[in-house]
């Protein structure tokens, strides 16, 4: 007996028979529901983008180099900016910097709640406090009182680094659970005080802990969350890390906000986030180039086809995703997958769209073939909405995008 004959699906010759039509593959992603607090102008939580934030390095007092540097985050699709308010001359300077700037401004206030109620007297968008570094509770609802007066939102920042000791001695050691246990009682304070404007982090410098105090907040609470691994340290290491620590939570729909922490200028960051986001298929503002990474069987010269897609579709913002493969091993299986997509081989290659082949141009031509295909499907997204469904009855995956 040929050794395949009894396998069902299989014939005796070792051919599989097409496989009938079975019902389309859903994508079990959800994302957490969360209720929307909206930054200035911008809406956080919900069903909104993930927003991207970062925050400055300058003294605040300093307004041209604090705002010089905003300018640059902006310029870098910075979409919420954060400054710090140690001393009274950082507060005063607010207003002049909320002037000069056209992103949101968040205010990150520790262990000083005068600051916190001195910042609220100016045009501020949002508040950033450790509830627990800033002398009790008493405290914190003052702050929270003038907020709710102002209409200003607050992130509650937990961080495993400096978690209140009633809430570590619990556990041991500040724990996710601990970290948890103190964002639920710090929203419970809020609560008590009729304030709802809330976003919450639960940041560690361990990635482990970062992931499972995300998951664990989302079972028990629907307020937006900042996510990020903080104290990542210096790129490109730190950008591995946050990758870690945050895809999961991403892929697991949790994450309303994001900050990239990385060590030195802060425009790094933003190109960063938003690849992780894209990766994670969370968010996508640009398009997305998948390449083989090349080996022996290669038939073209895919590193400079790749070098000119990139060249040429620099500051382009469709969410598409347009695979290159140098040969025929996975090229048309990868090409079928992807919106856009050359298979490769001996000179040639099969242009596909939406898994179906169109025509085979030359080497030399694949480039401009791409792009010409690539207008042609913003054109056609323009006209039929965002969100361009799968052809009836196709295998192909489409993973729920977040655009711009
Ligand atoms: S697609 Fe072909 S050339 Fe590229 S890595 Fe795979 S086998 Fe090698």
């Amino acid at each position: 007996m040929h050794p395949t004959a009894s396998v069902p699906g299989v014939v005796a010759n070792g051919d599989t028979p097409a496989a009938p039509p079975g019902p389309l593959y859903q994508s079990p992603f959800r994302r957490h529901r969360t209720r929307v607090v909206v930054v200035g102008s911008v809406p956080i939580g919900g069903d909104h983008p993930i927003i991207v934030q970062s925050m400055t390095t300058p003294d605040t007092h300093d307004v041209a180099a604090t705002v010089a540097q905003i300018r640059r985050l902006e310029e870098a699709g910075c979409e919420l900016v954060r400054v710090t308010v140690p001393k009274p001359e950082d507060a005063h300077a607010l207003t002049e910097i909320k002037k000069q700037i056209t992103i949101p401004l968040i205010v990150d206030i520790h262990f000083d709640y005068k600051m916190a109620l001195m910042a609220l007297d100016h045009p501020i968008d949002k508040i950033r406090i450790n509830p627990g570094n800033i002398g009790g509770m008493d405290r914190f609802r003052q702050v929270l009182r003038k907020a709710k007066d102002k209409g200003i939102p607050m992130r509650i920042g937990v961080n495993a680094g400096s978690l209140e000791r009633e809430f570590a001695m619990k556990y041991g050691y500040p724990c996710p659970p601990a970290m948890v246990d103190s964002a639920l009682r710090y929203i419970e304070i809020a609560e008590s005080e009729g304030y709802h404007d809330l976003i919450v982090s639960l940041k560690s410098s361990d990635v482990a802990t970062v992931v499972e105090a995300y998951r664990l907040y989302a079972k028990q609470a629907n307020y937006p969350t900042h996510i990020g691994v903080t104290e990542a340290g210096k790129p490109p290491y730190a950008v591995i890390k946050s990758a870690c620590g945050l895809a999961p939570i991403l892929l697991d729909g949790i994450g309303d906000t994001i900050r990239i922490s990385l060590l030195g200028d802060p425009v790094p960051e933003i190109q960063a986030a938003f690849d992780i986001l894209q990766a994670t298929q969370r968010r996508v503002r640009q398009p997305e180039i998948i390449a083989c990474p090349t080996c022996g069987r290669l038939e073209i010269d895919l590193e400079g086809i790749i070098a000119q897609l990139e060249q040429r579709l620099q500051g382009r913002t469709t969410p598409i995703k347009v695979s290159v493969l140098g040969c025929v091993v996975n090229g048309p299986g990868e090409a079928k997958e992807a919106d856009l997509g050359i298979a490769a081989g001996r000179g040639k290659g099969m242009i596909f769209k939406r898994g179906e082949m169109l025509r085979t141009v030359s080497e030399a031509e694949m480039v401009d073939a791409l792009i010409e295909e690539i207008d042609r499907w913003e054109k056609e997204e323009m006209a039929s909405g965002p969100a361009l469904a799968s052809p009836p009855g196709s295998s192909r995956r489409k993973l729920p995008l977040i655009g711009s």
